[in-house]
C-alpha cells in the first residue's frame, strides 16, 4: 500500500491516506514533546521502537479479543491502521498513583492503588486536555453513553493484559493512556502503546522513593538516559 496525501501531522506522527478509503498509514517520527507542548525535544530512533512496539502489543491485543486499528506494518517508521474517527477523549488507567493524579488528590508516587483506575481527559490543545468526567462528556456530546462504557470496558481489559504481559518482563505497568476511535459503527483500540503513553517502572521498584523508569518521564523530567530506556523495554519485549 502506497502512501497518498498527508491527512494529518501530530506531535510524534504522522498520517497518510492511502488508496483504501478504510485504510491510512501512520509514519512514526523520533520527535518528542511534553508539558502539552512546552517541552520539545527528539528522542533518537524513537520512532521506529514506538512503531514495532505499539504493532507488537495491538497484535497480543487483537489475539486476547481486544479490536484494534492495527492493519499491518509496513516497515520500521510505517504501519497500515484501519481509518477511525478519534473520540476526543484521553482514557487513562492507573494501577499506582504516578504524576499528575499524585499531585491532584496528594498521593505519594508509588502508592498502589486499591483497584484500577480509570479517567478521561478532554482532547483539547486550546484548553490543555482538561479533565472530564463520563457525565461530562456525554452531556457535551463528545462520546455516548454507550461508547463510554464500551471504553471503559476496553480500557480495563487492555489493562489486566498488559499487566500481565509486562510482569513477565519484570516491568510493573503504573498507569497508561489509550485513544480509541470510531469504526463502523464500533468503538476500537487506536494510535498507539508505547513508552510515550505508559509508565513503565522496573518491577517492585514502585515501593520505593527511587523507582526506575523506562518511558517518557525520563525524558519529562530530565533524568537521562532516555534513549537507552526505550531500547530496554524495546529489548525486553524482545525487538
Ligand atoms: N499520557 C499520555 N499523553 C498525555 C498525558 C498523559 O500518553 O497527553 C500518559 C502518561 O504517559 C502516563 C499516563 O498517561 O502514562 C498518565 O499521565 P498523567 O495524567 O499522570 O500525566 P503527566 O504526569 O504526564 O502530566
Amino acid at each position: 500500500m502506497e502512501k497518498k496525501e498527508l491527512l494529518y501531522e501530530g506531535k510524534a506522527k504522522k498520517v497518510y491516506l492511502t488508496d483504501d478509503p478504510d485504510l491510512v498509514i501512520v509514519d512514526y517520527k523520533d520527535d518528542a514533546t511534553a508539558l502539552n507542548g512546552l517541552k520539545k525535544g527528539t528522542i533518537q530512533g524513537k520512532g521506529p521502537i514506538n512503531n514495532r512496539m505499539s504493532n507488537m502489543l495491538m497484535e497480543m491485543l487483537e489475539k486476547k479479543g481486544v479490536p484494534t486499528h492495527y492493519a499491518g506494518q509496513i516497515d520500521d517508521r510505517n504501519t497500515l491502521v484501519k481509518r477511525v474517527e478519534i473520540v476526543p477523549l484521553e482514557t487513562i488507567v492507573r494501577n499506582v498513583a504516578a504524576g499528575s493524579f499524585s499531585k491532584r488528590f496528594g498521593v505519594a508516587e508509588g502508592t498502589p492503588l486499591k483497584s484500577p483506575a480509570v479517567e478521561f481527559s478532554y482532547k483539547s490543545d486550546a484548553l490543555g486536555d482538561p479533565f472530564i468526567n463520563s457525565s461530562q462528556a456525554i452531556a457535551l456530546g463528545i462520546a455516548t453513553k454507550e461508547e463510554i462504557e464500551k471504553i471503559e470496558d476496553i480500557a480495563l481489559k487492555v489493562n489486566g493484559y498488559l499487566i500481565a504481559f509486562f510482569k513477565e518482563l519484570r516491568i510493573d505497568l503504573i498507569d497508561f493512556k489509550i485513544e480509541l476511535g470510531r469504526y463502523k459503527g464500533d468503538i476500537i483500540l487506536a494510535d498507539e502503546i508505547s513508552p510515550d503513553t505508559c509508565r513503565f517502572w522496573e518491577a517492585g521498584t514502585w515501593d520505593t522513593t527511587k523507582h526506575t523508569s523506562y518511558d517518557k518521564d525520563r525524558f519529562r523530567r530530565d533524568l537521562g538516559g532516555v534513549e537507552d530506556a526505550y531500547e530496554e523495554i524495546f529489548r525486553r519485549i524482545g525487538g
